[in-house]
């Protein structure tokens, strides 16, 4: 125990313990210190910190951060804030408006950074909690990502602020999104990935149904039906607000197996592992929550129906000479026939 104070006295280097604040505020910092002094003991990729800042002129500093933090910086403890602050390049800030639902980025450029600073600390005092993600400049030069995850906690009395959290080196993560989005990976309006990722899915899957990793995989082509009309009533903005929200709603009802992707124009693919069975509950399961959902644009409801096209790759044929064309033209069939059927269905087998 003595032990474990006496370090904590050699690492704290914060203002709270030894200043003018209230008991609470003390205690749950030493507490938050103490727990990160120990966390440090043990090899891991994450680095502790607390910062904290007054409410009214809202500069941080630091009370405690792992020594890692300060070696990428190559900077004393003290420095850390003010190093932090000019090294960072670009930053993301995730936000979780509703648990079911995709997560939102925004990107945060440095210039931006200094305006934007202060909304976002308000925006996180309220939620409680931030994620972020900082594109850090290193003192050797290098580019770092680190991401943010922390709980601010308001102590009113004493005016001030703390945000307890960690941070991940995620540079590995973040390099390959980036590269995925200068490779085109994702579709601006509705950031799913484009029609050229379907065509790699079912490259691989054929050679996972060849090589019998897997039994059977379903493709599903997925229209909207009378889009047109949707752009010539409301608008082509409300119709791109109607493509953005219905990839929301789609990746929201999709499982970890299944994807969920933009086919081209107001048409969507969806694939999953799995015999026609489940490929059907799938696409009923999407037709189904698109129907049922209030899309609003500028307070106007308009009501959205899809038809869909699907096709297990056992249906289309002998596996051995199996071709994503093949799998594509049988869809596409049986999305005609579902439009043909009366629309707002599925159809399996024609
Ligand atoms: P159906 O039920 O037979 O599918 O009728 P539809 O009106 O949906 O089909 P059609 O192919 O006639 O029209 C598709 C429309 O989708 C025409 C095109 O302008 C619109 N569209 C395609 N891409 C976009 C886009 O990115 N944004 C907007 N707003 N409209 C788009
Ligand atoms: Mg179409
Ligand atoms: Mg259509």
């Amino acid at each position: 125990m003595a032990q474990q104070k006496d370090k904590i006295q050699k690492q704290y280097f914060g203002r709270i313990l030894e200043g003018q604040y209230s008991a609470a505020l003390k205690t749950r910092v030493s507490e938050g210190v103490g727990v990160f002094v120990e966390c440090e003991k043990i090899d891991h990729q994450i680095i502790p910190y607390i910062a904290a800042w007054h409410e009214d002129d809202r500069i941080i500093w630091y009370e405690y951060a792992g020594q890692e933090f300060c070696d990428l910086l190559d900077c004393g403890f003290e420095k850390l804030a003010e190093s932090f602050r000019k090294s960072i390049i670009d930053q993301r800030v995730y936000r979780y408006k509703d648990r079911e639902k995709k997560v939102e980025e925004k990107i945060i450029t440095r210039d931006e950074l200094r305006g934007a600073w202060k909304g976002l600390r308000e925006e996180v005092k309220e939620s409680g909690r931030v994620e972020a993600v900082y594109k850090v400049l290193t003192s050797d030069n290098n580019t770092v990502w680190l991401k943010d995850q922390a709980s601010i906690e308001t102590f009113e009395e004493d005016n001030t602020c703390i945000s307890i959290g960690f941070l991940t080196d995620v540079t590995k993560e973040m390099e390959l999104k980036d590269l995925f989005e200068r490779i085109g990976y994702i579709d601006e309006l509705t950031k799913l990935p484009r029609r050229s990722i379907l065509d790699r899915i079912l490259e691989i899957n054929i050679g996972n149904l060849q090589r019998g990793h897997i039994a059977d995989f379903v493709l599903m082509i997925i229209d909207v039906d009378h889009f047109k009309l949707v752009n010539d009533t409301h608008g082509h903005q409300a119709g791109d607000y109607i493509l953005a929200t219905l990839a929301d709603v789609m990746t929201s009802t999709t499982r970890k197996q299944d994807e969920i992707g933009r086919y081209g124009g107001e048409e969507f693919y969806g694939f999953t592992v799995g015999d026609i069975t489940i490929g059907l509950k799938f696409a009923e399961r999407l037709r189904k929550r698109i129907e049922k959902y209030k899309f609003t644009y500028k307070d106007k409801h308009i009501p959205i129906t899809v038809s869909i096209g699907l096709v297990s790759a056992t249906q289309a044929g002998k596996v051995e000479s199996l071709t994503a064309d093949q799998l594509i033209f049988l869809a596409d069939k049986r999305l005609y026939a579902a439009k043909q059927g009366g629309r707002n269905r599925v159809v399996s087998d024609v």
